[in-house]
């Protein structure tokens, strides 16, 4: 049984199952998400016996398998991990110059079947749980070494966004699980200002990341309007706009307005781009303390639709920032690693 995936409240149980006392489990705890041993014989303030039977017990605190790990010329680097079963998922580190994020994935594939999203384009497989959700980024510190959870800046794996494979808010519990051993002061310790969660949409579920979690919300809105969203993001269909206008003003009265919510919205050509889609988007978010994302939209093979050229994305961006909305163009990462979302894998599948 691997323990990583296991709430603070489930590692005390496994612990007084073995007849242990319960503050094991913290210092146990404690070596597992701060230290990120992986071998008991290291956790050297652990009582012998202790280690002794854990072993016995056949424990484990297995990451997944790196199949393959590719880092660009700037740095960014991608994993492509297994899991147990053979599914596969990727990950991906994008630093900056002292800090820099880890992008986790939730689901095998996504059920969501965003038109634009090569992830979505593949078979939808399974949830991931809560330990594989974990498991990636401890896996991503294990490649950099980042070893035990430095307490002091600069820390290179610093971010959290769940922008991977899948879409969280379907596999929320699991999610939801891993964020808090992430979160945990006395384990990984990424604080909840330094994690971002991206939906598409999932109106039910929004607020409960306020609630919840805490953390900061990003919303891939993608379009002004039913009539275009209807066409790109199927869930649309069953969470129309307004619906998800109200859920995010449900989130932002629980967050706070200083908590911006970030609207993504990818940019394609002759789709959703034109000045007349930005007025519209304006009246879309007004009551909503907003930032938006501009993503030029990275192709893939096969896929329907072709990026805005520059210098429509700019007058775009020009028409949301006269709002006075903060509106970056995102620079593209890691292109010659295919490190947009899906696509390593999908890569890989055809080698
Ligand atoms: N399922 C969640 C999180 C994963 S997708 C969501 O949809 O929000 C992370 C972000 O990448 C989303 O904003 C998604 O719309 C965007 N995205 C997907 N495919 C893309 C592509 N080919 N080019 C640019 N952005 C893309
Ligand atoms: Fe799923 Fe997000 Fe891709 Fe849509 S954009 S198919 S929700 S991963």
């Amino acid at each position: 049984m691997n323990l990583i995936g296991l709430s603070k409240e489930e590692l005390t149980a496994e612990v007084v199952n073995m007849g242990e006392q319960a503050f094991r489990a913290k210092q146990l705890w404690h070596w597992i998400y701060w230290q990120g041993k992986t071998d008991f014989n290291d956790m050297t303030s652990l009582a012998k016996d202790f280690r002794q039977k854990l072993i016995e017990k056949g424990y484990t605190l297995d990451r997944p398998k790196v199949v393959r790990e590719l880092t660009a010329t700037d740095k960014t680097r991608k994993w492509l991990f297994q899991f147990t079963d053979q599914r596969e998922v990727e990950t991906v580190y994008i630093p900056e110059e002292d800090r820099g994020a880890v992008c986790i994935s939730t689901q095998v594939g996504c059920p969501n079947d965003c038109k634009f999203c090569h992830t979505g384009s593949q078979k939808f497989t399974r949830n991931l749980t809560a330990g594989e959700i974990v498991g990636q980024f401890m896996a991503a510190r294990d490649s950099y070494d980042e070893w035990p959870s430095p307490s002091i800046e600069p820390r290179y794996l610093s971010n959290i966004v769940v922008m991977g494979m899948g879409e969280p808010l379907l596999n929320y519990e699991n999610t939801k699980k891993a964020l808090k051993i992430i979160m945990d002061p006395e384990g990984i310790a990424i604080s909840k200002r330094r994690i971002t969660l991206s939906t598409s949409g999932v109106v039910p579920l929004i607020d409960k990341i306020a609630s919840d979690l805490d953390v900061k919300l990003a919303v891939s809105l993608h379009a002004p309007t039913n009539e275009i969203r209807d066409k790109i993001m199927p869930i649309n269909h069953k969470y129309p706009l307004k619906e998800l206008m109200v859920a995010c003003k449900k989130f932002q009265d629980i967050a706070g307005t200083r908590n911006y919510i970030t609207m993504e919205y990818v940019m394609l050509d002759g789709i959703n781009d034109s000045p007349a889609d930005a007025h519209e988007l304006m009246r879309l978010v007004s009551g909503l303390a907003v930032k938006f994302n501009l993503i030029p939209f990275n192709e893939w093979p096969g896929c329907p639709f072709k990026c805005s050229p520059m210098s429509k994305i700019k007058k775009f961006a020009a028409i949301l920032e006269a709002h006075h909305y903060a509106a970056p163009i995102r620079v593209s990462r890691g292109q010659e690693i295919m490190a947009a979302c899906g696509q390593l894998k999908s890569g890989i599948q055809k080698i």
